[in-house]
Parts: C-alpha cells; sequence; structure tokens
C-alpha cells in the first residue's frame, strides 16, 4: 500500500488513499465510509461510499504498477546497459 500523491509506503491503508502529511496538504476529506443500519437503509449513500472505495482502490493500484514498472525499468537498464538510469 503506497501513499497515491508522494507514493511513499503507507503503514497502515487509509480511507483517503493518502498518508497524514498528503492528506493534510491535499486537504482531502475522508469519505463517509460509514454502513447504514439495517432499518435506516440509504442507499445513495452506499452507492457513493462504494464508489469512493473503489475510486482511492484504483488510484492506490495505479500508484503501486507505476512505482513496480519505474523500479524494474531501473533494474533492467542496470542489467542490460550496465549503467543507472
Ligand atoms: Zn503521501
Amino acid at each position: 500500500m503506497i501513499c497515491i500523491r508522494c507514493h511513499r509506503p503507507l503503514r497502515l491503508p487509509t480511507t483517503t488513499g493518502m498518508g497524514p502529511v498528503c492528506s493534510k496538504v491535499a486537504r482531502a476529506v475522508a469519505p463517509n465510509l460509514e454502513e447504514p443500519d439495517l432499518f435506516g437503509y440509504d442507499i445513495t449513500k452506499a452507492v457513493q461510499a462504494a464508489k469512493e472505495r473503489v475510486r482511492i482502490g484504483v488510484l492506490q493500484a495505479v500508484a503501486t504498477a507505476r512505482m513496480e514498472t519505474l523500479r524494474e525499468s531501473r533494474a533492467a537498464h542496470v542489467r542490460l546497459l550496465g549503467w543507472q538510469a
């Protein structure tokens, strides 16, 4: 799990997808991921919360894939050309 803003590793997953410093800088508001109770089920809110979870999950997957590609690209440069990019 890495921060979607600065790409530093996160110790724990967060609801904003960012670490505490980036959350403050980006003024990220933690989405309301509260599950509605059985009797007051708010479908619109539940859909919004689910969409937000998916959005942050996608951003984190993209950031992680980007970092892995960069790391592998650097390793390939060293392996094949003998120098660091
Ligand atoms: Zn960050």
